[in-house]
């Protein structure tokens, strides 16, 4: 068996899989964005029982078949779904690249260009987050589950110096950890996944725009304090996944400093932001925060598993992770810190940071400032056109995030439900549904750069007909 197979087929592969993925990419608007399959239909396709071999060009011909057909194609500019994005187009080229040369990022020694990079990467955006360079530390991540899960790892072995060694039941009293009730449920997959138990989050009401009430996490606090508990974290929300709220992040740094608690900003989707000069100031205070989570995944258009987990506490990760540097010398450390095995969850590591690499390379941080902002004013079009037609809003935010319905049916959960069936039915465009206390609404999320002022009027067109066809039947 040659696995390397012959450079003839391999070459020819190539231009296969190249033609074909770019006919994806230039006419995904062809394809449907939402869809709806049995689970029989996608078995079928997949029937294989590996006991044949055929030519590489006809597997990749299954492969693109597939997926073309049975996926949500959350690259089409009429996906207004969660955060998925379409991935740029030197993003792609970063993957490919990636797994050829396939460098191990677990130690610099291994990966020396690749970890500088990403080193390079955590220290810029660290910059834009207003952090200051000399105390500026981080590690890509899968997704912001993985970022907030080292979020709370940091901040126990920051608070219970003895936690690394002795684990949580050197604890005198339960540690709990504070954040709103429209946080991403990343924060209690943390909590149980860290051993301290999804008892352990406290979910602090929120006021009509779903910011957290800071009067209500003071009382949390003192009740918490009272009964014996030790907070040691506030998780501030910047940039909620449902609407889009964002966290009074400067009066919670205050109550973190009072109450000595570490606090974590959620940025994954909202982070963006401070990369554009109109809306950075949307993030004021995001500094203060100990330290930050990051999707690129989502609103920096790059492929699955791109996130940042960025702290201003440039010895916390080795605390946290590192098996060695207890008893090496600081300055051998130096290099060492910078290998993922002493300063991440995994181990071996993909080389997660040139899918956002190479677009910078390529479009700047100013490409970067054009596109946000597109998609900004894209969200700000969409909420005065969905006026225009009738249709009510029910949350107000900066961020391209629209939550809406027909006023008459508000309460009615049934509306909603038909609309989201409709459009997976037709396919035309994917929208989600999502219920703000007792109000049903849709939701619909500019997610992807290339939605234009054409695409929106689709959308109107196709909300405006799905709901005509729902009161006359
Ligand atoms: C998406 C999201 C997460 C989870 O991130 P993944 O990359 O999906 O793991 C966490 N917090 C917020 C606010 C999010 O929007």
């Amino acid at each position: 068996m040659n696995f390397d197979l012959e450079q003839q087929e391999r070459k020819a592969t190539w231009n296969y899989t190249i033609s074909t993925l770019e006919d994806f990419y230039e006419n995904t608007e062809q394809y449907r964005a939402a869809i709806f399959p049995t689970r029989d239909d996608v078995k079928k396709s997949i029937e294989n029982n590996f006991d044949t071999s055929r030519s590489t060009v006809d597997a990749v011909k299954e492969v693109v078949d597939g997926l073309s057909k049975y996926a949500v194609h959350t690259p089409h500019p009429n996906y207004y779904g969660m955060f998925n994005p379409r991935a740029n187009f030197p993003s792609i080229l970063a993957d490919a690249i990636t797994a050829t040369f396939n460098p191990q990022l677990a130690a610099w020694g291994h990966a020396q260009y690749a970890v500088e990079i990403e080193n390079l990467l955590i220290q810029e955006l660290g910059k834009k987050f207003g952090y200051e360079a000399p105390n500026i530390d981080g590690v890509f991540a899968t997704g912001g589950q993985e970022a907030n899960l080292t979020a709370v790892l940091s901040a126990l072995n920051h608070k219970f110096p003895k936690f690394g060694q002795d684990g949580l039941q050197s604890i005198e009293g339960k540690p709990v950890l504070y954040c709103s009730k429209a946080s991403h449920h990343s924060g209690v997959k943390a909590a149980k996944v860290s051993g301290l138990g999804s008892n352990a989050v406290r979910y602090i009401d929120v006021n009509a725009k779903q910011e957290m009430r800071v009067d209500l996490l003071k009382e949390q606090i003192v009740k918490d304090l009272k009964d014996g508990c030790i907070p040691f974290m506030i998780v501030a929300t910047m940039g909620s996944t449902g609407v889009g709220a964002i966290d009074p992040i400067i009066e919670l740094a205050n109550i973190s400093k009072e109450n000595n608690l570490w606090l974590h900003a959620d940025a994954a989707y909202g982070g963006a932001v401070v990369l554009t000069e109109n809306y950075k100031y949307l993030f004021k205070g995001l500094e203060l925060a100990d330290s930050v989570t990051f999707d690129a995944h989502k609103w920096l258009s790059v492929p699955m598993a791109t996130s940042l987990y960025i702290t201003k506490h440039p010895n916390i990760l080795g605390k946290t992770f590192s098996i060695t540097s207890d008893y090496m010398p600081e300055e051998e450390d130096e290099i060492e810190r910078l290998g993922s095995y002493t300063h991440s969850i995994q181990w071996s590591r993909r080389f997660m940071g040139l899918k956002l690499y190479m677009p910078l390379l390529v479009f700047g941080w100013k490409g970067y400032d054009d596109t946000i902002s597109h998609q900004i004013k894209m969200g700000k079009l969409l909420r005065q056109k969905l006026q225009e037609n009738n249709w009510q809003l029910y949350n107000s935010t900066e961020l391209p995030i629209v939550c809406f319905n027909d006023p008459d049916y508000e309460k009615n959960e049934h509306f909603t439900s038909f609309m989201y069936d409709s459009f997976l039915e037709t396919g035309e465009a994917w929208i989600n549904k999502f219920p703000i206390d007792d109000t049903f609404t849709l939701r619909a999320c500019i997610t992807n750069y290339a939605t234009t002022e054409k695409h929106l009027d689709e959308l109107i067109a196709l909300l405006n007909k799905k709901r005509s066809t729902y009161s006359t039947s």
